[in-house]
């Protein structure tokens, strides 16, 4: 058995999975692992480069050529095409808005989903371990994690929470703006992935009412209780 310690999380947008696992894995002082991102890159790529979204094999050919670089030390990740940082760019509302066409693509997926998978181990091997969150990773790309958890919150919650990060407040207004890139985009996602049930074997962590730190802490005591030979002293 790998002495690294593999952790996987997945869960939908908004329930905080991303923020919760940088800082899970800065706690722990190993690599992490955004996936989502990667499907960002892929979309911001394709609008780039002018490739129609629908033509599902002009997308697989171009997610072959991505020349796609992740940064994974969880203090700055980073994402890198053909050398330019595109951080900011795959965050706005143009490549959330349609970033799921990328993910349904099943010719698109596979190549992703390996290319996760040869990270995964090399950030494992170079930090001696690393936090990976997605949509699938408990279930796909990597089902047999030291540490799986669904990481998941109420609606209202999510929504609460993507507002505030999009708009900086959380009244009716920006919380229905919000609705389209959380609540249209994960019933999108459902239908290539299921992250709204804790598969046989994960760790459902609802975070509805913890605050920020608290589900830091909620996931650290799942990995220490899952896995306590291979968590860092
Ligand atoms: O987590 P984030 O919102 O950045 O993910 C962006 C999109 O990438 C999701 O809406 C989903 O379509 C896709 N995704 C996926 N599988 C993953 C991670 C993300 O399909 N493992």
């Amino acid at each position: 058995m790998s002495t690294h310690l593999v952790i996987a999380v997945d869960g939908p947008s908004g329930s905080g999975k991303s923020s919760v696992s940088r800082a899970a894995a800065r706690a722990l002082g190993v690599g992490y692992l955004d996936t989502g991102a990667m499907y960002r890159a892929v979309t911001w790529w394709c609008l780039e480069q002018g490739v129609d979204l629908a033509d599902r094999q002009a997308v697989e050919q171009a997610t072959r050529e991505l020349p796609l670089e992740m940064g994974t030390d969880p203090a700055h990740p980073s994402v890198l095409v053909g050398g330019r940082e595109i951080e900011h760019e795959i965050r706005t509302t143009r490549v959330s808005e349609v970033v799921s066409q990328v993910a349904t693509n099943t010719a698109v997926r596979p190549i992703l989903q390996r290319l996760q998978r040869e990270l995964i181990e090399q950030i494992a091997g170079s930090t001696g371990g690393v936090v990976a969150e997605g949509r699938d990773i408990t279930t796909v790309v990597a089902p047999d994690a030291d540490v799986r958890v669904l990481l998941t919150a109420s609606v209202d919650a999510r929504l609460r929470r993507r507002s505030t990060e999009l708009h900086g407040e959380a009244d009716r207004a920006a919380m229905e703006a919000t609705r389209d890139q959380i609540v249209r985009r994960d019933a999108d996602d459902s239908t290539v992935s299921q992250f709204t049930r804790a598969a046989d074997g994960v760790v459902l962590l609802d975070t509805s009412d913890l605050d920020f730190a608290e589900s830091v802490e909620a996931l650290l005591a799942v990995v220490r209780r899952t896995a306590p030979d291979k968590v860092p002293a």
